[in-house]
Formats: structure tokens, sequence, C-alpha cells
């Protein structure tokens, strides 16, 4: 990992990005976090001097190049990027809006493909980075009433493995993530949902969501970001174009 030494973490205010930023700056490289709020990155940044807020929209290419020529002539480019912002949302299929459609894949996807594209060709030009994408298990399986979500995960995975295609001669790896539901603000999104929908109490709508991991546990943020940890590390250098799945079985 010595010569790795700036990474990108977009969603790094909170859940995955958070501990994965956490764990990237612990082991001594220079992160900077982005979100679309202030406050939350920080909180992440506060007294960690190897963490670094930066507000930006991944949906906005313009918002990412300025995030892009801030970060990288203070702290030299990114030799990692995190793509792990993301958001959710539920309904049947024939009550969802081409509106919340847009919204998700708008997120989900196409900021994805706008955070790691401005590091493509460097990366590739230097002989090395590390791209993760923070993608689903609805990524690698269907599940009913998140079709855009799923759809956008799919498409995250596809994104993934096009880029590891491009880049297999470069020393640039490019991977996927695929958790099943972690305990994030995400998931207490989802449980509040439910909860309104459904009447259920807040425990039950909880231990719900840990029930359709397969080990019926929820998985931990911390555990999403060992398995970034490691394929950002030397011993995953031949390790690319992989969608690994944390998700307490399948
Ligand atoms: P979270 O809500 O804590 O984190 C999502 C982050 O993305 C937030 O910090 C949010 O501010 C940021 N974000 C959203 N839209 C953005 C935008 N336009 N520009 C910049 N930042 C934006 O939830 P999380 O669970 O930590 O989610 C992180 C990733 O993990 C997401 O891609 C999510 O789809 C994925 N994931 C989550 C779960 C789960 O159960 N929590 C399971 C599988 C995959």
């Amino acid at each position: 990992m010595t010569a790795l030494r700036h990474a990108l973490v977009t969603g790094g205010g909170s859940g995955i990005g958070r501990a994965v930023a956490l764990a990237l700056a612990e082991s001594g490289i220079a992160v900077t976090v982005c979100g679309r709020k202030a406050a939350p990155l920080e909180a992440v940044a506060a007294g960690n001097p190897n963490i670094h807020a930066h507000v930006a929209d991944i949906t906005d290419e313009t918002s990412v190049a300025a995030l892009y020529e801030a970060a990288e002539s203070a702290r030299g480019p990114f030799d990692i990027v995190v793509a792990n912002a993301g958001i959710a949302s539920s309904a049947p299929a024939y009550r969802t809006t081409l509106e919340d459609w847009n919204r998700i894949l708008n997120v989900n996807l196409t900021g994805a493909f706008l955070t790691v594209r401005p590091a493509l060709k460097g990366m590739a030009e230097r002989g090395r980075g590390r791209i993760v994408f923070i993608a689903s298990v609805a990524g690698l399986r269907g599940s009913a009433y998140v079709a855009p979500y799923v759809a956008s995960k799919h498409g995250v995975v596809g994104l993934m493995r096009a880029l590891s295609a491009e880049l297999l001669k470069t020393g640039v790896t490019v991977n996927a993530i695929c958790p099943g539901y972690v305990q994030t603000e995400m998931l207490e999104e989802s449980v509040r949902r439910v909860m309104e929908k459904t009447g259920r109490g807040e425990e039950e709508a909880r231990r719900g969501f840990a029930e359709i991991n397969p080990n019926h546990r929820l998985i931990q943020p911390e555990e999403v970001a060992a398995a970034a940890m490691w394929l950002v590390g030397d011993a995953a250098i031949s390790v690319t174009g992989q969608a690994i799945a944390i998700s307490g079985g399948s």
C-alpha cells in the first residue's frame, strides 16, 4: 500500500463511506471525503488530520470537477476512488414515477460514473490505482419493490466490469463490493418507511431487514470497510472485475 497516498470517498459523511474513510486514514492515506452537506463531512474530518472534507454533488459534473481540482492540487492525484454515495427508495414498480426512477439512476449510476471518470486517465498513465464501487446485493439479483435501486446497482456492477476490462493492462484494479443490509442511516430510513406503511414497531421493522440477510444479522459498516481495505492493499493487485458479496450468505 506504500505507493497509494490519496483517496476519494464519496458519501464519506455517514455509514459505509464514513467507515471506509476512517479505515483508510488510519492506514496513513490522505482521504478526501465528499457529500452534499458540510456538517457530517466536517464531523468525520474533525480530529483526524488525514481526512479532508469537501462539499460536492456527484450528480453534477462541474461540482465533481471542482472537487478533483481542489483536492488533487492540495494532496496530489487520487490513487484510490471509492464510489460509495447512493440513495434508495421503495415502491411497487407500477407506482414508481419517472421522477423517482431518474433520481435513483442519476445518483447511484450516473453519479458513480461521474465520480470515477476524472481519475481514469491519470491512474492508467501512472500505472497504479484502485477503484472500488459500493454496489449492493441488489446489483447481483432481483428484489421486490426497489426496481430503480436494483437497476442502478446492476448498472454499477456493469460499469465496474467495463472499466476493469478497459484498464486490465494498466495496473489499475476496479472492483465492486455488494453488501446485504448494513446498519446505516440508509437502513434506518427504510425502517422508518416500513413503520409508516405497516404500523410495525421499530425493532420489529429492523429485525425484518436483518432476517433478509441469509445469516439473519445486520452487517456493520466496518465489515464493508475491511473488504475495501483489502481491495486497495498490495495483496489484491490481481483482483479486478469482481463483485464481492458481503451479505451473510447467498
Ligand atoms: P448513507 O445514507 O449513510 O450514505 C449515503 C451517503 O451518500 C450519504 O452520506 C449521502 O450524503 C451521500 N450522497 C447521496 N447523494 C449524494 C450526492 N448526490 N452527492 C454526494 N453525496 C451523496 O447510507 P449507506 O448505507 O452508508 O450507503 C452507502 C452506499 O452503500 C450506497 O451506495 C448504498 O446504496 C450502498 N449500500 C447500502 C446498504 C445498506 O443496507 N445500508 C446495502 C447495500 C449497499
